[in-house]
């Protein structure tokens, strides 16, 4: 039964979420706002519109050793490296 006009109702609350970040008071607890549509944390978090940097800026990276294209590749090396010594140790037995 609404209240108001204009009172949301839980059908409105129903595909939203809870900010993900973390909050200083208590010991690792979370931020119970919502988020702002299309982002991950609240108004108070970086959620705000127009904040956060334009998609693929390099701002914050010096010498690149993770960025996600350098983990990747040494996902792929580990991976190889892996099959080679399986490969080496069958021929081995
Ligand atoms: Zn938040």
């Amino acid at each position: 039964m609404k209240k108001y006009k204009n009172e949301p109702t839980p059908e409105d609350f129903k595909n939203t979420q809870v900010c993900l970040a973390r909050i200083r008071k208590g010991n690792g607890a979370r931020c119970i706002s919502l988020v702002t549509p299309g982002k991950k944390r609240c108004f108070n978090h970086g959620g705000a519109p127009r904040s956060g940097g334009q998609f693929g800026n390099r701002n914050a990276v010096k010498q690149g050793f993770t960025t996600r294209e350098v983990k990747c590749f040494r996902k792929a090396v580990r991976l190889v490296l892996r099959e080679a010594g399986e490969m080496i140790s069958d021929y081995s037995d």
